[in-house]
C-alpha cells in the first residue's frame, strides 16, 4: 500500500529527474464526490493529486490526444483496472506505443497497487485479475437482469423509450478511450452513413453502429453512460455485447498486449469465404 504523500513523491521524482513531460491524474470536482482530470507538468503541481474511491473515470483516452506522444517522451498516468486493459488495447490497435506510458495503477479504494512501463500492463494480475472476481452488484446490473428476463418486444420498447430520449449529442463517443477514430463515421456527409437527426429510429442506428463497434473492445469502464445528459443507461448495452463475444470467441478483451482485436482478424481457414 502506498500513501497520498508516497505517490505524491514519486509523481515528482518522475517529473523532476526528466523521466515523463506530463503526470495524467486526478484533482478534486465541483462537488466532494467528484474529481477532474489534472495535468501536470512540474514537481510543483504533484501536490494538487488526489487519489481515492471517486477517481473513476477512465483518463486513458487523452493518451490518444494527436501529437501528445509524437516527440517520443514518455507520460505517466493515473489508471483503475479498466485503465489498463484500455492501454493494452490501445498498444494492440497500434494507436499508442506503451514503451511510453509509465502506468500508477491504483485499485477501487484509491490505493496505488504499483508503477509499471505501460509495455508490461498485462503484469497487473493483482488488479486486473479481481475485475471478474470481486465486481459488486450495482444497481444497473440489476437492472441488466431484469431487461435480460424481458422478451424481445418488451425489450425493444425499453430500449425504445431509453433511446426515444437521446439527443445525438455524442458525449459517449468523445468519453469513450476506446473512440479514438479521428473522423466518425457520424460525422460524414458524404456520403451519409447515419442518419444525424434525433429521432427513435436515428438514435437506434447510432446506438446499435457504436456498440458494434465497440464489440470485442469495451472495458467496461462506464464513461460513456456517465457522460450521457440523459442518463441513457449505456452500460447495458455493453455488458450484453462483452457477454456475446465471450461465449462466441471466448475473449475477454485487455489482458495483454499480444490478444488480436476480436472482430478486427481473421484466418485463413475460417469457414466464411467472403473473406477471401
Ligand atoms: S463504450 Fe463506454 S464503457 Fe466501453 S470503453 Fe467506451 S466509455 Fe468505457
Ligand atoms: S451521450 Fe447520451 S444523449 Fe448523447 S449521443 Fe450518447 S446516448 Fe445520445
Amino acid at each position: 500500500m502506498i500513501t497520498q504523500e508516497q505517490y505524491r513523491t514519486r509523481v515528482k521524482e518522475l517529473l523532476s529527474s526528466g523521466t515523463v513531460k506530463m503526470v495524467i491524474g486526478y484533482k478534486p470536482g465541483s462537488t466532494p464526490d467528484r474529481r477532474r482530470p489534472l495535468f501536470i507538468r512540474t514537481a510543483e503541481e504533484a501536490n494538487r493529486l488526489v487519489l481515492d474511491s471517486a477517481c473513476i473515470t477512465n483518463l486513458s483516452g487523452y493518451l490518444v490526444t494527436e501529437g501528445l506522444l509524437s516527440d517520443e517522451k514518455k507520460v505517466a498516468i493515473f489508471l483503475r483496472p479498466e485503465g489498463i486493459r484500455s492501454i493494452n488495447i490501445l498498444a494492440a490497435e497500434s494507436q499508442l506505443n506503451a514503451d511510453q506510458i509509465i502506468i500508477l495503477g491504483f485499485d477501487s479504494t484509491g490505493s496505488v497497487v504499483k508503477t509499471l512501463d505501460g509495455t508490461h500492463a498485462g503484469d497487473f494480475s493483482e488488479l486486473l485479475g479481481s475485475i471478474k472476481q470481486n465486481s459488486p452488484v450495482k444497481p444497473s446490473e440489476v437492472l441488466f437482469e431484469q431487461v435480460e428476463q424481458m422478451t424481445p418486444a418488451e425489450r425493444f420498447a425499453f430500449w425504445q423509450e431509453e433511446f426515444s430520449r437521446c439527443i445525438k449529442c455524442y458525449a459517449c463517443r468523445q468519453a469513450c478511450p476506446m473512440c479514438y477514430c479521428r473522423r466518425c463515421i457520424v460525422d460524414s456527409n458524404q456520403p451519409q452513413w447515419v442518419n444525424t437527426s434525433s429521432h427513435t429510429l436515428g438514435n437506434f442506428e447510432w446506438n446499435i453502429v457504436r456498440a458494434f463497434h465497440l464489440a470485442g473492445r469495451c472495458v467496461e469502464c462506464g464513461n460513456c453512460g456517465r457522460a450521457c445528459p440523459v442518463n441513457i443507461p449505456l452500460r447495458l448495452i455493453n455488458r450484453r455485447m462483452a457477454q456475446e463475444v465471450i461465449e462466441a470467441f471466448d475473449h475477454f478483451p485487455g489482458l495483454n498486449q499480444t490478444q488480436e482485436p476480436v472482430l478486427a482478424s481473421f484466418k485463413k481457414d475460417d469457414s466464411e469465404t467472403f473473406i477471401l
